[in-house]
């Protein structure tokens, strides 16, 4: 139960939260049934379910791609993760998943949202004697990335380092170029890393529906930009993809056989391997 990590009904929110404008990262608590989300963040995400309700099966997809990526990525050996576009805890986070295989794995978290800060005592608990560290960061300065101490003391080794971009390069607008963002970022990795990410698409919607998911982010603190396969396969320039290389998030090395569809899922998803 992490209910004390809530707010209290007679307690606001605080105000640098802005809990008046819908965030995506309280959105999709929402989608998967989590409390730590506000009136605003409620609404927003019940205007997009209401035309568009199979958004909380591709969110529940998503998470298990997650989970199924991570322990995949500790099956190959790697010890170091790069988690940028934490999200609040939910069950099965990434150091959780990790440290399952190893149980010295270190993670850092990254989120632009202050929401996840308030949660990160969920993000550092457990027993493993690996280490996690929550750092607020924006994608949009890969730089300052690179630059953060969790993050310098995590390459240095120059082990392979798994690098995490679950459903959040659809917040980054083309005008902030996401491709070279990512460029920039697995660049800096050893030889022998990883370029995990998913990635919402409009590929399966009718031209009438395509809009639904941007028109209601745009009033949010973050805009959605879907991209198609095309545009999702260009972030894997120069790795080499695991199988069986990009499908949908259902569809990646599933326990069982998908309940989804791609068309259910919506929601791009790959491993590449830096050579
Ligand atoms: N990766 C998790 C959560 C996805 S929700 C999962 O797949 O289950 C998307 C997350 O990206 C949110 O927590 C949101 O706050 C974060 N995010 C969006 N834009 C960001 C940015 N520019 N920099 C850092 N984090 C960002």
């Amino acid at each position: 139960d992490q209910s004390w990590m809530s707010w209290a009904d007679d307690a606001p929110p605080p105000a640098e939260l802005h809990p008046e404008i819908p965030h995506p990262a309280r959105m999709y608590d929402y989608y998967l049934g989590g409390k730590d989300n506000f009136p605003a963040d409620r609404a927003a995400a019940e205007q997009l379910l209401s035309s568009s309700p199979m958004v909380r099966v591709s969110a529940r997809a998503n998470r298990a791609f997650l989970q199924r990526a991570v322990r995949e990525l500790a099956g190959l050996g790697v010890r170091r993760f790069v988690d940028v576009g934490t999200g609040i805890p939910t069950a099965g986070n990434t150091h959780e998943m990790a440290q399952l295989v190893h149980p010295d794995a270190q993670v850092v978290y990254l989120d632009n949202d202050p929401i996840v800060l308030v949660h990160s005592r969920a993000l550092l608990s457990g027993n493993a004697p690996g280490s996690t560290t929550v750092v607020q960061a924006d994608l949009r300065d890969p730089a300052a990335i690179l630059a953060d101490e969790a993050v310098r003391k995590l390459l240095a080794p120059g082990e392979p380092v798994a690098l995490l971009l679950f459903a959040i390069l659809h917040f980054i607008d083309d005008a902030d170029d996401p491709h070279a963002i990512v460029r920039e970022l697995v660049d800096a990795l050893p030889a022998g890393s990883y370029l995990a990410l998913s990635h919402g698409t409009a590929d399966f919607l009718a031209q009438n529906e395509r809009d639904r998911g941007p028109a209601v982010y745009r009033n949010a603190s973050a805009q959605l930009t879907l991209r198609s396969k095309e545009q999702v396969a260009r972030f894997f320039d120069g790795l080499e993809l695991l199988d069986p290389g990009l499908v949908t998030v259902a569809q990646w090395r599933p326990d069982q056989p998908p309940a989804q569809t791609d068309a259910h899922t919506g929601i791009w998803a790959a491993i590449g391997r830096k050579p």
